[in-house]
């Protein structure tokens, strides 16, 4: 199973970056707000402080009732400027995780869908639920946090350095033994914690298994043997739990002695340093009232840093989708080939649009080839069938033609370039394959439209629709926007498969190539549609996989596929004149 790529650091960080560039203003009114909220919230401490030296100087009670006025306003305006903070901060973020969603639907569009299929959806899905929601929550709760922390600890801080340097000193003493032993811990925590789960889990099954089993184990006198068997899960689960609680028993006690230290010693050395006339007795009190209030800034970082880890390697596996590196994926390249290439309308003569494969083998994954050296030169705007019994290999051909899969040797070029170096934005456009798998989306019927075309008009849509003989559409009860899918109206299998080719009239390719596209259809239905599709398709290559040979009867060229070789390649006439499989194959069909 291929793995799809995990994006490595620098692509992280650059993403995050991007992500509070593109909403810079809010990102500067949630910083000042919090700012504001912080520094707010430092007067408190430092008017407590001139409080005592006030009363310590013999000042009376008229002081201390402004200075408390005072600090009931700052903590109003800390409440007040806060909550706006706060509500500007998840704003943010919501907008933030609003574009993360988008860019990552866009960047797994763009997948290859050979990637897709060889990574299978369970990897896509993950990524897209889990880790998308798990970035969601960091970006809307977990930032916010770290960043009023962080605001929070470097103001206090800052102010216990203005109170005085030496007190600022003193103050940093806890922060190296707490940044120390957060890391040690971290490291061990994960696979501690994992170790304790997985060992949690091996008792409950054992011990269930041993309980559900309890009569084979009495008949066989297992009993002993299960009774062992219990006893060693038993102790593993303990010595998992000793290893965690070990961790826990060292990081608790070191923190809170982290916290409690600088305190003290602020005290102590303040203490000392006060009858020097260094400090004042109220900036020895502030200074340790702002060391008590950094406690919950630290304790939310020391929480929320484990989430913040968890959060990043999200980002990492979400980000690593659409980084396919064989090919043009990237949004970039997709965006150019969108942008940058004239795009190429109306009747094929260019050797631009020859289709050539040269000595393609393929195998899925590791299995046998089920194509062996194929040689095939498709020329501009013919009509060609490709024919031959189930499992011959056709719709592999018409993989490897459409530039799904390259092959493992050989090459299938399109204008001289392999089809699987073109940008798949690109290649789309040139080239549709259409297969049965056709899917009508929740939407209006003119949403389902344009995903072909964003730019078609109604009357377009019309056209198309009228083309493929979709006379469905006309009773309607709201035209072209009846919703259609899931719980509105359902298209019959035959109506869905013509809205498909309604879209691919509108995406107008040069080069179709049909997969068993009308086998869906009833036989009057088929024809009608094949019909009209004729129409439409003239003057652009087309690539039928055939299994009514009427198909083939209409077509340029036919070419006939058993066991992963092309057996014989010409008219329909000429390969009933020379009496081959082909012809075989004709008179059975035709009876
Ligand atoms: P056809 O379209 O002529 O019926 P296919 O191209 O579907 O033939 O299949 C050709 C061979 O490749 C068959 O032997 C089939 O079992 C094998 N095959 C097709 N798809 C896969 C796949 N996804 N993984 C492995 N083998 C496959």
């Amino acid at each position: 199973m291929t793995r799809l790529p995990v994006a490595d650091r620098a692509v992280v960080r650059r993403a995050a970056r991007d992500l509070l560039a593109r909403d810079r203003r809010a990102v500067a009114i949630v910083l000042v707000l919090h700012g504001a909220a912080a520094i707010a919230g430092l007067a408190a401490p430092w008017l407590l402080g001139r409080i005592v030296d006030e009363v310590a100087a013999g000042g009376g009670a008229a002081a201390v009732d402004r200075l408390a006025l005072a600090i009931g306003v700052c903590v109003l305006a800390q409440g007040l400027l806060s909550r706006y903070a706060q509500y500007a901060g998840h704003r943010f973020g919501e907008r933030a995780v609003a574009r993360l969603r988008e860019d990552f639907v866009s960047r797994t569009l763009d997948l290859p869908v050979s990637l897709v299929e060889r990574a299978g959806t369970g990897e896509l899905a993950t990524r897209s639920s889990v880790d998308v929601t798990t970035v969601g929550t960091t970006v809307r709760d977990v930032v916010p946090v770290i960043v009023i922390a962080t605001t929070q600890l470097s103001l206090l801080y800052g102010a216990i350095f203005l109170l005085h340097p030496l007190l600022g000193l003193v103050a940093l003493t806890g922060l190296p033994s707490i940044f120390a032993v957060t890391r040690w811990y971290l490291r061990r925590a994960r696979p501690a914690y994992l170790a304790e789960g997985a060992a949690t889990a091996e008792l409950t099954e054992a011990l269930t298994t041993t309980a559900e089993g309890a009569r084979t184990v009495e008949a066989l006198r297992l009993g002993a043997d299960r009774i062992a068997h219990g006893t060693q899960r038993i102790g593993q689960v303990w010595a998992t739990r000793r290893a965690t609680l070990a961790l826990r028993s060292v990081f608790f006690p070191v923190v809170e002695a982290s916290y409690a230290l600088p305190i003290a010693a602020v005290l102590l050395i303040g203490g000392f340093v006060m009858p020097r006339g260094m400090v004042t007795l109220g900036e020895v009190v502030a200074a340790a009232l702002y060391l008590q209030q950094a406690i919950d800034p630290l304790d939310r970082l020391l929480q929320w840093t484990e989430q913040a880890q968890r959060g990043l390697a999200s980002f990492a596996r979400v980000l690593g989708v659409g980084q396919e590196p064989d090919n043009g994926s990237r949004p970039d390249t997709v965006a150019s080939a969108a942008h940058g290439i004239p795009e190429p309308r109306g009747t094929v003569s260019t050797a631009e649009e020859r289709l050539v494969v040269r000595g393609a083998r393929f195998s899925y994954a590791d299995g046998p080839d089920v194509l062996h050296g194929i040689e095939l030169e498709v020329h501009p705007g013919e009509r060609l069938a490709i024919v031959g019994p189930s499992g011959a290999g056709k719709s592999t051909l018409a993989r490897l033609l459409a530039g799904i899969d390259a092959p493992r040797e050989g090459v299938v070029s399109l204008g001289g370039r392999p089809v699987t170096d073109l940008p798949p934005a690109e290649r789309r456009r040139r080239i549709a394959l259409v297969t049965q798998e056709h899917h009508v989306f929740i939407g209006s019927l003119r949403d389902n439209l344009a995903f072909a075309a964003s730019g078609a008009s109604d009357d377009q849509m019309r056209s198309a629709l009228a083309a493929v003989g979709a006379d469905w559409y006309t009773d309607l009860p709201d035209g072209l926007d009846t919703q259609l899918g899931d719980g509105a109206r359902e298209l019959s299998a035959a109506d869905a498969q013509q809205l498909a080719l309604a879209r691919l009239v509108l995406a107008d390719p040069h080069t179709l190539i049909l997969d068993e596209a009308t086998a869906a259809l009833d036989p009057t239905t088929a024809r009608r549609t094949e019909r009209a599709l004729a129409a439409v398709v003239s003057g652009r290559t087309v690539i039928a996989i055939a299994h009514r040979l009427n198909t083939a009867h209409d077509a340029d060229r036919v070419a006939v596929l058993e066991d992963g070789r092309l057996t014989e390649l010409g008219s329909h006439d000429d390969l009933v004149n020379a009496d081959g499989a082909y012809a075989a194959l004709w008179r059975s069909w035709h009876g």
